[in-house]
């Protein structure tokens, strides 16, 4: 019974944590969770404590949450042994299962010798090139090729699809012809285990980073991440027989064995266990299977004296669960600057701007820092993506807090529905103090179609406000209650603290006119014709608003195919039009008619690249 224990303990283990990522995983597709997969991964807390230690600043969207994970997985491998890879990681748990079914029809082989050797060298460029581009931009570069990040979002956000799909396709052929192949020749996060595990290695890492810390030397970033590839990978190829700090090491009591060579026969790694009586192997992951498999009680154990053997499960739980429990309980600004003199700073305040959903990540956080350091007055911004939030300090005696506010918001508009166009409208003025953004308000449009709302918009005076232009007898305790439940069902976190009825009527044509997004436009060399060759013709949308905001998109299909077409000029009139400006004796009316109701339009980008999309428009020609 206690034979099979720690393979039990740790295949429940993979198992739950599989379950756990594929439940969240369709959770995420049909729209029931929204779980950041990043938000647990190691690899990218390990670069986020790199980048804050260089220059200050939180790598991509990471947060405590990571570091400390990152933290606990380098803790986990010093102390105890690489118990990550073999009892959490998702993409060891999928090739362990992968390579069994495929060794049901013996379709897999070893690699060995110098093979083996030069593909080991594949981990440790991977992982020079992931931390290089990663400390100099600030970006993970992981992202773009993990092949459990890109499945698991779909080829979602800044996914390489090339990348990804090389190395899924790599990882699941790998799992199916060799022994683990990604975890042994691939993974970055398998290359900086490696590193840890021996003291050599981490005396390396010590003193380059101290060396970049505390005495500041000067060397390119590059050069210190390659001398530590080169150390690891030295260290793993020549399997150096040095000591290897880790408290847990598979050991084997020779006075006892049988040498029945059943460990080495079960050893997922494929090491020769029976032939040694400590495993230092680099491969070696502490996965116990060898324990469980070995008849003779005490003959293997987990170091020299312990055989606890559910001990590794329940430690490497212990210790990543305490890590989110520590995790949050404290928060790390993303990028935190500061430019004010002293002086300034001794007559500053600071105030805090929530619910800033664009700031996701460590470009929209560098973004908003250059924006802020261009304002007079702001002095340092502590952005926070975690939470989407940002500190601000300014200086009282040149700004104040309503002004920047105010600067800092962007008014959105979405368009419901369509009213009559002699229907009287009234305007409810919603004071939800919340930053809204246009997807917010697409959101709660999509919500509303049914109702007598016609457009959402949102405004900045002293506080944030929401417009709903809605039918004359809508009252305003019945759009309140309209929003309110929108707001529950999606779980925004603001409330609508009062709403004010606008006494200043207006018509359904008069919102349609507010809601059209004018576009005027001359190209082809416009001002060169004189006056009397311009001639227009004016064609109604048919569609609106359907397509009202594909102006430009328009603007560049007709100026790159028309030459004799110079200008268009899309306003609401007494209906939606667009006119079309042409030189006489180059255009006919009807040509711009005809060519109007293609089924496609080409686009020209600024590189000379060319796309076709659909013609998103119906036109008619006025009365
Ligand atoms: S030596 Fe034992 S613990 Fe290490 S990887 Fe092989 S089976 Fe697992
Ligand atoms: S399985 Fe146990 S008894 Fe058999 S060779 Fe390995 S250590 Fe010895």
């Amino acid at each position: 019974m206690s034979k099979k224990r720690v393979s039990l303990f740790r295949n429940i283990l993979q198992f739950s944590v599989l379950s756990l990522i594929i439940l969240f995983f369709i959770g995420n597709q049909v729209g029931l969770s929204v779980v950041d997969f990043e938000t647990y991964c190691p690899m990218g807390g390990i670069q986020a404590i790199l980048t804050l230690m260089k220059d200050g600043l939180i790598a991509c969207n990471m947060t405590v949450t990571q570091m400390v994970l990152g933290a606990i997985f380098i803790f986990c491998i010093l102390v105890l042994g690489k118990l990550f890879c073999s009892h959490l990681c998702p993409l060891g748990t999928v090739s362990e299962a992968i390579g069994k079914v495929a060794d049901k029809f013996k379709i897999r082989r070893d690699i060995n010798g110098v093979t083996d050797k030069v593909l080991r060298s594949l981990k440790y460029i991977l992982l020079f090139f992931t931390l290089t581009i990663t400390l100099e931009t600030g970006e993970l570069f992981c992202k773009t090729y993990d092949p459990f990040y890109g499945s698991v979002t779909m080829f979602g956000h800044r996914v390489n699809f090339l990348f990804a799909t090389i190395s899924i396709s790599v990882f699941v052929l790998g799992s199916i012809i060799f022994r683990l192949f990604w975890c042994k020749y691939l993974c970055p996060l398998g290359a900086i285990s490696n590193i840890f595990k021996y003291w050599i290695g981490v005396g390396v890492v010590v003193a380059v980073l101290s060396s970049m810390y505390f005495f500041e030397v000067g060397v390119d970033i590059s050069i210190i991440v390659g001398i530590i590839c080169l150390v690891g990978y030295a260290l793993e190829i020549l399997k150096i027989d040095t000591k290897q700090q880790s408290v847990l090491k598979i050991t084997r009591h020779t006075h006892t064995c049988v040498d029945c060579g059943l460990c080495s026969r079960t050893c997922p790694q494929g090491i020769d266990v029976a032939d040694l009586e400590m495993v230092k192997h680099p491969d070696c992951n502490l996965c116990g299977d060898c324990v469980a498999a070995c008849p003779k009680d005490g003959a293997l154990t987990l170091n020299e004296k312990m055989n606890v053997k559910w001990l590794p499960s329940v430690l490497v739980v212990v210790l990543f669960v305490s890590g989110l429990l520590i995790a949050s309980q404290y928060n790390l600004p993303t990028v935190s600057k500061a430019w004010g003199s002293n002086e300034e700073m001794a007559k500053s305040k600071e105030f805090t701007i929530n619910h800033m959903s664009h700031l996701t990540c460590f470009s929209s956080s560098m973004g908003f820092v250059r924006q802020m350091s261009e304002v007079d007055g702001v002095l340092a911004v502590n952005t926070y993506i975690s939470d989407h939030k940002a500190e601000i300090t300014y200086d009282t005696t040149k700004i104040d807090e309503l002004s920047i506010r105010k600067m800092l918001y962007t008014r959105s508009k979405q368009f419901v529905k369509a009213p009559q166009l002699d229907q009287p409208l009234t305007v409810h003025k919603l004071r939800v103090a919340k930053y809204l953004t246009e997807a917010d308000l697409k959101i709660m449009a999509e919500a509303l179609k049914d109702e007598d709302v016609y457009q959402l918009e949102t405004q900045f005076d002293t506080e944030i406000r929401l417009l709903a232009f809605c039918d004359a007898n809508m009252s305003e305790s019945k759009i309140e209650n309209l929003i309110t439940t929108i707001k529950h069902r999606r779980s925004y976190p603001f409330e609508v603290k009062d709403v004010v009825k606008s006494n200043v009527p207006i018509s359904g044509i008069g919102l349609m006119k507010r809601a059209f997004k004018k576009h005027k436009a001359t190209f082809n060399n416009f001002k060169s014709y004189p006056r009397e060759k311009l001639r227009s013709v004016m064609l109604v949308l048919e569609d609106f608003p359907k397509n009202e905001n594909k102006f430009k998109e328009l603007s560049n299909h007709v100026a790159k195919r028309y030459k004799g077409v110079v200008g268009i000029h899309a306003d609401y009139e007494a209906q939606p039009t667009v006119r079309f400006f042409y030189i006489q004796d180059m255009v006919e009316p009807q040509d711009i008619i005809n060519w109007m109701s293609q089924p496609e339009m080409t686009l020209v980008y600024t590189n000379g690249d060319t796309e076709q999309v659909t013609n998103p428009y119906k036109f008619k020609l006025t009365n």
